[in-house]
């Protein structure tokens, strides 16, 4: 029986791609609390190119990459550590040979092909980017078992029917139910959606993001994207999918089993419950987050939710159903509606609008492949600014 821990084996070398952004600076935070588990190789982010290079001196990383290159035009690294610039720079090193674990926070498709590369060289990936999944879920699959490399879920619902999966074979499983808090406009009354504001828009009830899943979240296009992320990265058909309205956000997302039993992962909302178990599974280790007082909440409650005033789980539904390059398309116009009505350019309710408008001028292609993929996301673009501008 092995009595004490190998004080000498080695750490995981871990690379964080999105590491100023919110998950990234919890990403960081389970880090500092393990310094003989994980070491830190390479960070990157898009911009706040400053903040990176003081995460680098605090983690003491040699390597960084920022991929907007207007961000790190003027900056000089101090002695030791290089820069990485572009896009390029974050696939160079998701493919860090050292790496063992490449985390993936960034901001949407920017987190694609740094997923493709870390897989093809066998890195285990844990995930928080969900569009890579929702635009080009097939095609990570693929790469993923090619590899033998695993996908970890940072999203908090993925983590728990993580978890409660526990890689149990498909035919046991009925369904999936992902829990959502509702955002800030579920369970209120009538609101009018053309004249909401963007502030109210932000007051997330329950979680602390960033501003661009904060808005998803407000019109559930966040759930929608999350049905799709489910769908690939469990293997799940999406109609076996459900979702419900749980607004205290303690229940994380349950699987019922085909025996009928219903199981579901539980704690406080805070993201760094999933981060560390994607970074220590299959291991769980005392990383000092508060547990649950259950006596103290009293009461959960759960309801379905309302798909009329929510249009947008229905779009996701009708993507995931089209299938092909129909889900880049739905994410590339959210993406850029969400982005204009952070702008205060058009209104709360225009976001499904125009997400509805792009869909049905697109045909959606069959087993498309990444450059496809990548043609859709720019065409949908492309479309959704030219209607905002008309
Ligand atoms: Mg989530």
């Amino acid at each position: 029986m092995k009595m004490t821990k190998n004080k000498s084996a080695p750490r995981k070398k871990i690379v964080v791609l999105g590491s100023t952004g919110s998950i990234g600076e919890n990403v960081l935070r389970v880090v500092e609390r393990f310094p003989d588990r994980f070491q830190i190789i390479g960070l990157a982010a898009q911009r706040q190119a400053e903040k990176l290079l003081q995460q680098a001196e605090r983690f003491n990383v040699k390597k960084i990459a920022v991929g907007a290159r207007e961000s790190a035009a003027d900056l000089a690294p101090p002695h030791g550590i290089s820069i990485l610039r572009g896009s390029e720079g974050l696939e160079e090193l998701a493919a860090m040979k050292e790496a063992d674990m490449i985390v993936v926070a960034v901001v949407g498709m920017a987190g694609l092909k740094p997923v493709l590369a870390a897989l093809k060289r066998g890195a285990d990936v844990a995930l928080a980017t969900k569009e890579v999944m929702v635009v080009a879920g097939e095609h990570v699959v693929r790469a993923r078992k090619k590899s033998g490399a695993a996908i970890l879920p940072v999203d908090s619902e993925h983590s728990a029917i993580f978890q409660c999966l526990e890689n149990r074979p498909r035919n046991q499983v009925g369904k999936i139910i992902l829990t959502a808090s509702g955002g800030p406009f579920a369970g209120r009354g009538k609101i009018d959606f053309d004249r909401v504001s963007i502030a109210e828009v932000l007051k997330h009830p329950r979680w602390n993001m960033g501003k661009k899943v904060t808005v998803d979240s407000a019109t559930m296009m966040n759930k929608g994207l999350e049905i799709m992320e489910a769908q690939w990265l469990f293997d799940m058909p999406p109609e076996k999918i459900e979702v419900l309205v749980h607004p205290e956000s303690i229940v994380h997302s349950f699987v019922e089993f085909v025996d009928g039993a219903l199981l579901a992962q539980l704690s406080p909302s805070d993201m760094r419950f999933a981060i560390q178990y994607a970074l220590t599974w299959p291991e769980r280790l005392d990383g000092g987050l508060p547990p649950l007082k259950l006596s103290e909440l009293g009461a959960l409650h759960f309801s379905m939710p309302d798909e009329k005033r929510f249009p947008c789980l229905a779009l996701a539904r009708q993507a995931a159903g089209d299938g092909g390059t129909m889900p880049a398309v739905l994410n590339a116009a959210n993406e850029v509606a969400v982005h204009e009505f952070l702008r205060g350019r058009i209104s709360f309710s225009a976001i499904w609008r125009i997400v509805e408008k792009i869909m049905s001028k697109h045909k959606a292609a069959k087993n498309p492949g990444l450059d496809e993929i990548i043609q859709a996301d720019h065409w949908a673009r492309e479309e959704a600014k030219k209607l905002i501008v008309s």
